[in-house]
């Protein structure tokens, strides 16, 4: 078995990993040049020079669009519209694998993390944004859009009067899932009852009226996903995934969102934390 190497293209970092089996042989981890595609570039290239042989895997908080061929719905903007996956290639010499940061978490923990051993496992980032993925069967499903699993810019199932106004989202939509439950979410939620701004951990800390309309939230923003997909495990990834009463008290509410009579679908804390991205673009040669 050759070796992988991975990278985490992120906002603030760029992770890179070269894994040997299923262990790690090298890691190491350099700011992101905010802004600069160009240094981006050189950036990611340096490193994968320094990690040495293997094959490429790159996750990126993107899609690369199926129509153009370029990066899309990034929240590093100066990636988008860029032929990233040709440029990489270019300066690294070797052909580059792409995918989607959550896709990657959902692949990681679908291989040797929590969902090792399911059929269909959905991977979420709780983070700064809300994303997701699907691995059935050991493979990484990515639909022909690019999109499978991202879940967190579908609306809010059954918006109640406490979800009202329905938040404006950067994507230009109202009440996603997103803007709910991503860390900023819960800020905003916060500050809408109490005219306060707190950071998410604070809010979490407090363990007050917002963690318990976050945690309700997302019991109706699971159980749909689960109405369509029946998946064996859904793993939580991101910060807000560090809560643990999430992971008893959500499959307690989502039962009235499942069209079934019994919820056999575990919910999971991830088992590499901030590592699975990068784990999982190793892994996107199999
Ligand atoms: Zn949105």
């Amino acid at each position: 078995m050759g070796l992988r190497i991975g990278i985490d293209l992120g906002g603030t970092k760029i992770e890179a990993i070269v894994l040997d089996g299923a262990s790690e042989a090298f890691r190491k981890r350099v700011a992101t040049p905010r802004g600069d595609y160009e240094a981006t570039i050189r950036a990611v290239a340096a490193l994968v020079k320094e990690a040495g042989e293997g094959t490429v895997g790159v996750g990126i908080p993107g899609n690369l669009s199926r129509v153009t061929g370029l990066v899309k719905n990034a929240n590093s903007t100066w990636l988008i519209g860029r032929p990233l996956k040709q440029d990489l290639e270019r300066a690294i010499g070797r052909e580059v694998r792409l995918e989607n940061d959550a896709n990657c978490f959902a692949l990681s923990e679908a291989t040797d993390g929590a969902g090792k051993g399911s059929a269909v496992v959905f991977g979420v980032i709780l983070g700064t944004g809300v994303g997701g993925g699907v691995v059935a069967h050991g493979k990484l499903l990515a639909g022909p859009n690019g999109i499978a699993g991202e879940w967190g810019h579908n609306p809010l199932p059954a918006p109640t009067a406490d979800d009202l106004p329905l938040p404006a989202c950067y994507c230009g939509r109202f009440g996603c899932i997103e803007t709910y439950l991503s860390g900023p979410g819960l800020s905003n939620d916060y500050r809408k009852k109490t005219g306060e701004t707190l950071t998410p951990e604070e809010i979490v800390a407090l363990q007050g009226d917002s963690l318990s309309r976050y945690v309700e939230r997302l019991a109706r923003a699971l159980g749909s996903v689960i109405n369509v997909l029946d998946p064996d495990v859904i793993v939580l990834g991101g910060g807000m995934s560090n809560v643990a009463r999430l992971y008893t008290e959500v499959p307690r509410l989502w039962g009235r969102y499942v069209f079934s009579d019994h919820v056999a679908t575990r919910l999971a804390r991830h088992a590499h934390g901030d590592s699975s991205g990068v784990r999982g673009a190793a892994w996107l040669w199999d």
